[in-house]
C-alpha cells in the first residue's frame, strides 16, 4: 500500500513558541493537520480530513469564532485534502473510505468534499458529538460539517481484537486488514488512532491523543500552551493520560510501530521529506 502524507491546512495558534516550541519571533505558532492518503488495491482511503473547501469558502458559518481566533487556520483552498489529492494526480471520487480519529472541526471539515465515501469511526464519537451538550462541545463539534451526509459506519466496544497491547481494535468493513481503528479515548469519548501497515512496519496516526513530539519521549515534555489546550479539550483525563503512557511504551519499541499525532510539524517532517506545505503534481492514477 502506498501512503501519502498530507497536511490539510496548518493552524497558527495564539501563543507562538508557547504552543509549538519553535515560533519565538511570532505571537502565533504553527501546527499541522496531518492526514494520510492510503492507496489500497481497490480504492483510496483518507485518514482524517482536516479543513475542507466549505471551511475555506465561508469559515464563519462553519467554525466557531472562538477557535477561529485561537487557532487562525491558514484557510487556503490549495491546502485542502481534495485539492492535494488532485495535485497528486488522483480522482477524488476514488476516495471511497474515510477513517476518522474523531469529529472535532479540524479533523472533519473535509468530509463533505467526498460525499460518496463511507466514513468509519467509533460509534461513541458520533453519538456524543450529536448531543451538543456543552458550550465547548458546540464550538468543537460543528454539525454543519457533517450532519447531512450519509454512509456512516460506527464501531462499538467489544467489537475488535488486540493489537500491540491495545484492546477492542477494529478491522474496518470493506478495507484490508492493514488498516485498523484503535480506541484511544480521552481527548474525546470516542477518540481513536488509525493504524496502517506499511511493509513490515506499522504507522499509528494517534490523532489528538497527544500534541507534541516530546510527549512520546521517556521523559515526556510538552509546551505550556499545548498542555493547556489538551487540558481544555479533554473529555476523560484519566483515559487520556493512560493512553499517552501506553503510546509512549509503544513508541519506545520504535522498530515495530511509528507513532505520530495530528498536529506536530516535527513529527510530520519525520514521516515525509515533503514540506508540510507543497504544490507538486504527479502523474494520474486510476481505479476501476
Ligand atoms: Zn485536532
Amino acid at each position: 500500500m502506498r501512503i501519502h502524507y498530507l497536511n490539510c491546512v496548518s493552524t497558527c495558534p495564539l501563543g507562538g513558541a508557547l504552543m509549538d516550541g519553535r515560533s519565538f519571533a511570532s505571537l502565533r505558532g504553527r501546527l499541522t493537520c496531518t492526514c494520510l492518503l492510503v492507496e489500497t488495491e481497490k480504492s483510496l482511503v483518507l485518514v482524517d480530513t482536516g479543513f475542507g473547501l466549505r471551511d475555506v469558502a465561508d469559515p464563519r458559518s462553519r467554525l466557531s469564532k472562538f477557535f477561529l481566533f485561537l487557532l487562525r487556520p491558514a484557510l487556503r483552498e490549495e491546502y485542502t485534502a481534495i485539492r492535494q489529492i488532485q495535485r497528486l494526480g488522483y480522482d477524488p471520487r476514488d476516495v471511497r473510505h474515510i477513517v476518522l480519529t474523531h469529529l472535532d472541526f479540524d479533523h472533519a471539515g473535509g468530509l463533505d468534499d467526498f460525499p460518496h465515501a463511507t466514513v468509519h469511526l467509533l460509534a461513541a464519537e458520533k453519538a456524543y458529538a450529536e448531543q451538543q451538550q456543552t458550550l465547548l462541545d458546540r464550538m468543537r463539534y460543528r454539525p454543519q460539517q457533517w450532519e447531512t451526509r450519509a454512509n456512516w459506519l460506527g464501531y462499538g466496544q467489544g467489537a475488535g481484537g488486540s493489537w500491540h497491547g491495545f484492546e477492542d481494535v477494529c478491522a474496518l468493513h470493506g478495507l484490508p486488514p492493514e488498516i485498523l481503528l484503535v480506541p484511544l479515548a480521552g481527548h474525546t469519548y470516542g477518540h481513536a488512532g488509525i493504524a496502517v501497515r506499511r511493509r513490515d512496519r506499522w504507522l499509528l496516526h494517534a490523532g489528538d491523543a497527544y500534541f507534541y513530539h516530546a510527549e512520546m519521549e521517556a521523559r515526556p515534555r510538552c509546551t505550556p500552551g499545548l498542555r493547556f489546550y489538551q487540558w481544555m479539550m479533554e473529555k476523560d483525563r484519566r483515559a487520556r493520560l493512560e493512553n499517552q503512557e501506553r503510546l509512549r511504551e509503544l513508541a519506545a519499541t520504535g522498530s515495530q510501530v511509528q507513532v505520530f499525532c495530528a498536529h506536530d510539524e516535527i513529527e510530520f517532517a519525520r514521516l515525509t521529506p515533503r514540506p508540510a506545505i507543497e504544490r507538486r503534481s504527479r502523474p494520474a492514477h486510476a481505479f476501476s
